[in-house]
C-alpha cells in the first residue's frame, strides 16, 4: 500500500491570505500514516514559514510538482484555474468550495472524475462533527474582526473614559443576526467598552445575546422565524416590511450596526434600508457582514468597499474578513481540516462511506458522479440553458 499523499496549495484568489493547514496541522496529518507536501510560500501570508512546515515534516514542493504527486489537495477556497486544469481523476480535492454557488466548478470535477469535498456541507449540528465546523470557525473570527473594523472607522471611543480632559459615552453597538458571527461580535464589542444589543428572528437567539450581557431588541411586529437545522427561515414580504420598519428607530440610535443575517440558500435579507441609513448620526459605522454582490443586510453596502453617505454614515461591505485575521484564521481552518481528514482515513487511505452522516454532508462528487442531492438539483438548474440565472439567484449564501 502507497502513503497516502496530502498536499497544501497556495491560494491564490483574490487577496486571500489563509492556508489550509498550519505545521502544528501537517504534524496531525503524518500521525494518520500520511504524508504532507506543502507548496512553497503557501503559509507565508499566513505567517508560518517554509521552514515551520519543513520543521513539522512536510515536504515543500513548487505547485505542478505537489499537484503531480497528491492523492488529496487541502485548500481554502475553489480550486484556481491552473490548479482545476492539473487535476485528474482519482484525486480528492477538500476546501470550502460552496459548490451551491459554483454549478460549474462542480460540473468541472465531476466530469474529471476528482472526488470534491466541501466543508460546507458538514452537518454542523452532529456533537461529533464539531471540530470541523468550517464555516463556525470562519463566521467567529468575521464576528471578532467585524467589531476592529467597526472600531477602525469609528471616530470616537468605545468604551466610557473618565478623564481630565472630559468623559466619552460609551458606544452604542447594535448586532443584527445572532447566529455565530454576530455572538461573537457582541462579545467582542463588549470587551472593547460598548453598550451592546442584538437582534435576531430566531426565539432562540434571545437567551444566547443576554447571556453576553447585551440588551435583546424585542419588535412589536413579534416576528420569528426558525428554520430547519436551527437556522432561520426567509421572512415573508410583509414581515419583512414591519421588520425593517420597526428596526429603523433602533438603528438611527445606535453609533455603530453590525449585520450578520443569513438565510442558508437565499440571498442576504435587507434589514437597512437607505432610508434608515439616512436617519442615522453623522460619524455612525454600519458593517455588512453579509455585502455581497446581488445585495447585503444593508441597502447601498459593497462588499469590499466603504461607502461615506451623505449624512456622514460610513457603510463597510466586510469581504473576506476571515483573510485578515489570517493567522488565526488559517489556524482554526486547519484544526477542522485535519479533523475531517481523520475522519476520513481509514489505516492510512482515504475512505469514501456514503453510508456515514458526515461524509453524506460534504462529499459532492465521487466517481464521476454529483453524489449530494442539494447540490445536483443546482448543478442540474444551472444546466446551459438558463444556468445564468440560476446560478446568480443562488449567490451570497454562505454555502
Ligand atoms: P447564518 O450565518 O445562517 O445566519 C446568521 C444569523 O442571521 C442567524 O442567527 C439567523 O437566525 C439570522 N437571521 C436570518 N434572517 C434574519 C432576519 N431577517 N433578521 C434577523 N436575523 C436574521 O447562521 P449561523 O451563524 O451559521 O448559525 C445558525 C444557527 O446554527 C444558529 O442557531 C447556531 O447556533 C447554529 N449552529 C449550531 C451549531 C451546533 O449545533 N454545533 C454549530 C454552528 C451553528
Amino acid at each position: 500500500m502507497s502513503t497516502l499523499r496530502i498536499a497544501v496549495v497556495k491560494e491564490t484568489a483574490g487577496s486571500e491570505r489563509r492556508v489550509a493547514l498550519d505545521p502544528d496541522g501537517a504534524k496531525r496529518l503524518q500521525a494518520l500514516g500520511a504524508q504532507v507536501l506543502v507548496e512553497t510560500g503557501a503559509g507565508s501570508a499566513a505567517w508560518f514559514d517554509d521552514e515551520a512546515y519543513a520543521a513539522a515534516g512536510a515536504q515543500l514542493l513548487p505547485r505542478a510538482e505537489l499537484l503531480a504527486e497528491a492523492d488529496l489537495v487541502l485548500s481554502v477556497g475553489p480550486p484556481a484555474d491552473d490548479v482545476l486544469a492539473a487535476l485528474r481523476s482519482g484525486q480528492s480535492y477538500l476546501g470550502l468550495l460552496a459548490p451551491l454557488t459554483n454549478p460549474e466548478l462542480v460540473r468541472t470535477l465531476t466530469e474529471r472524475g476528482v472526488t470534491a469535498i466541501s466543508l460546507d456541507g458538514l452537518p454542523r449540528t452532529l456533537t461529533r462533527a464539531q471540530s470541523m465546523d468550517a464555516l463556525s470557525s470562519q463566521a467567529s473570527v468575521a464576528g471578532y474582526k467585524a467589531v476592529l473594523v467597526a472600531a477602525e472607522h469609528y471616530d470616537r471611543f468605545f468604551p466610557m473614559l473618565m478623564t481630565a480632559a472630559g468623559t466619552s459615552k460609551p458606544a452604542a453597538v447594535l448586532v443584527l443576526g445572532a447566529g455565530v458571527a454576530g455572538l461573537q461580535a457582541i462579545g467582542t464589542a463588549r470587551r472593547l467598552g460598548a453598550v451592546v444589543s442584538g437582534y435576531d428572528v430566531r426565539p432562540a437567539a434571545r437567551e444566547e445575546v443576554k447571556s453576553l450581557g447585551a440588551k435583546f431588541i424585542e419588535l412589536q411586529a413579534g416576528i420569528t422565524a426558525a428554520g430547519e437545522g436551527g437556522y432561520a427561515r426567509e421572512l415573508t414580504a410583509e414581515e419583512r416590511q414591519a421588520q425593517q420598519a420597526e428596526l429603523a428607530d433602533h438603528i438611527a440610535r445606535h453609533d455603530i450596526v453590525i449585520t450578520t443575517a443569513q438565510v442558508p440558500g437565499r440571498t442576504p435579507p435587507l434589514l437597512v434600508t437607505a432610508a434608515t441609513v439616512a436617519r442615522m448620526r453623522p460619524g455612525s459605522v454600519l458593517v455588512d457582514l453579509a455585502a455581497s454582490r446581488l445585495g447585503g443586510n444593508v441597502e447601498g453596502s459593497v462588499p469590499g468597499e466603504t461607502v461615506l453617505t451623505d449624512n456622514g454614515v460610513r457603510v463597510v461591505g466586510a469581504a473576506n474578513l476571515p483573510s485578515r485575521m489570517a493567522t488565526s484564521a488559517s489556524q482554526a481552518l486547519s484544526r477542522n481540516m485535519s479533523a475531517l481528514v481523520a475522519h476520513l482515513v481509514r489505516d492510512g487511505e482515504l475512505v469514501i462511506d456514503l453510508d456515514d452522516e458526515i461524509q453524506r454532508g460534504v462529499v459532492i462528487s465521487h466517481r464521476g458522479e454529483v453524489v449530494s442531492p442539494g447540490v445536483a438539483a443546482v448543478v442540474t438548474a444551472a444546466a446551459p440553458a438558463g444556468s445564468a440565472e440560476s446560478a446568480e439567484s443562488k449567490e451570497g449564501q454562505l454555502s
